[in-house]
């Protein structure tokens, strides 16, 4: 699978787009939001740049990718005001894979952020230049040296590729009957898995690492688990395998096209992610948080969701998921099955919830940039 020709989120902003079913994402930015503001606060302690070049990698389309800008913006300017400085030109680069939904940033979302930017601070944050930049983060996106603040969220846990190795000598699939690490996949797809992540993570540092300044800070957030056995119970994933799995006993799709489908996907444990930042060795890792955030991006406790309405929950999870997936699963099992495969997964998931709402392992990251 070409990860990057059917890798994107749904554009568009109707009812099936990534726009409008990601409030679990949105979570996970607000709650980032302190972590940035102390990143940017330390920046500001080493250099006082006239102009501050930002670039967040994965911004897909919607309200999140402009959530994302404003939260860094409001960073700098609280920073600028306590030093009592002048606020700087901001050059904003958005990333994301060529797939992504450019057009619907450009030219529907981006003139209503510029002219809320001007209503909420005033001429005095007219310089404020965004730009699109389509490309994998797994290759060099800017020149050296010219960045000074990289930001990234639910994103990094996409890997550049299926991982190599899930077959046999022989061709035979190792990952019989699941989509991504199951407690019944074999200890060699769990090491393919690491050994690709370990791969792409290392080599985005140093791409990034080449493009920021030194001081210059990073702040990631992407899935992780806590523990660091490999298996993940609360793996959003699993619900999908199983009502693939339910469409092969209906004869709907074939055994072997669910065998040969691998997420090109992992979510790291802290000690992996620590030991791919030491040895590759350019960043000094400042902070790592975990973030708990349920399947469907409300803040509920835990205590409280004996109450909750299940089904609702769960055809929340079920849209953000397809927002997430749908290109990929529609490019492999084909369009015609993607309706009544999430609305088997919505079954699945109110089966998984019924004793309370799973929860994302969310790892947040920030580093500097050495030298
Ligand atoms: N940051 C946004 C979007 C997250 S969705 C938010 O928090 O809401 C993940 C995004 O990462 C998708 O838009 C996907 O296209 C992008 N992505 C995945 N792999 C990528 C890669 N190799 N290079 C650039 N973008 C990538």
């Amino acid at each position: 699978m070409e990860v990057q020709q059917v890798v994107h989120m749904n554009g568009g902003v109707g009812d099936i787009s990534y726009a409008n079913n990601s409030s679990l994402q949105r979570t996970a930015i607000a709650k980032v939001r302190p972590i940035i503001e102390e990143a940017i606060s330390s920046l500001y302690c080493v250099s006082f740049p006239k102009k501050i070049t930002i670039a967040d990698l994965g911004c897909s389309s919607g309200p999140n990718t402009f959530l994302v800008l404003s939260n860094i913006i409001d960073a700098v300017v609280m920073k600028c005001h306590q030093l009592n400085h002048p606020l700087p030109e901001f050059q904003m680069f958005l990333n994301d894979l060529p797939g992504n939904d450019f057009n619907t940033i450009f030219r529907y979302l981006l003139p209503s952020f510029y002219e809320k930017l001007n209503e909420k601070k005033g001429a005095d944050l007219a310089q404020c230049f965004v730009a699109g930049v389509a490309g994998s983060f797994y290759g060099r996106l800017f020149p050296s040296k010219s960045l000074h603040f990289v930001h990234s969220s639910y994103s990094l846990h996409w890997l550049s590729q299926v991982p190599q190795g899930l077959q046999n000598e022989m061709g035979i699939t190792l990952n019989k009957g699941n989509i991504y690490l199951a407690k019944t996949s074999p200890s060699s797809v769990f090491k393919a898995y690491l050994a690709e992540f370990q791969r792409d993570f290392s080599f985005f540092l140093k791409l990034r690492s080449e493009e920021l300044i030194g001081g210059g800070r990073m702040v990631l957030t992407l899935h992780g688990r806590r523990s660091s056995y490999p298996y993940n119970r609360d793996c959003c994933w699993e619900p999908l395998a199983q009502a693939l799995h339910d469409m092969v006993l209906q004869g709907v799709i074939e055994q072997e096209k669910v065998d040969s489908f691998n997420l090109p996907y992992y979510t790291p444990s802290i000690h992996e992610l620590e030991a791919i930042i030491e040895t590759e060795g350019s960043f000094s890792l400042d902070r790592l948080e975990i973030i708990d955030i349920n399947w469907d991006g409300s803040e509920d406790a835990y205590e409280e969701t004996s109450a909750f309405n299940n089904l609702a929950s769960a055809q929340n999870v079920s849209k953000c998921i397809r927002a997430v997936s749908e290109s990929m699963l529609a490019s492999h099992f084909g369009e015609a099955t993607i309706d009544d495969l999430f609305q088997k997964y919505e079954q699945n998931v109110v089966q998984f919830q019924s004793n309370g709402k799973r929860k994302y392992i969310n790892l947040v990251i920030c580093m500097t940039r050495k030298g």
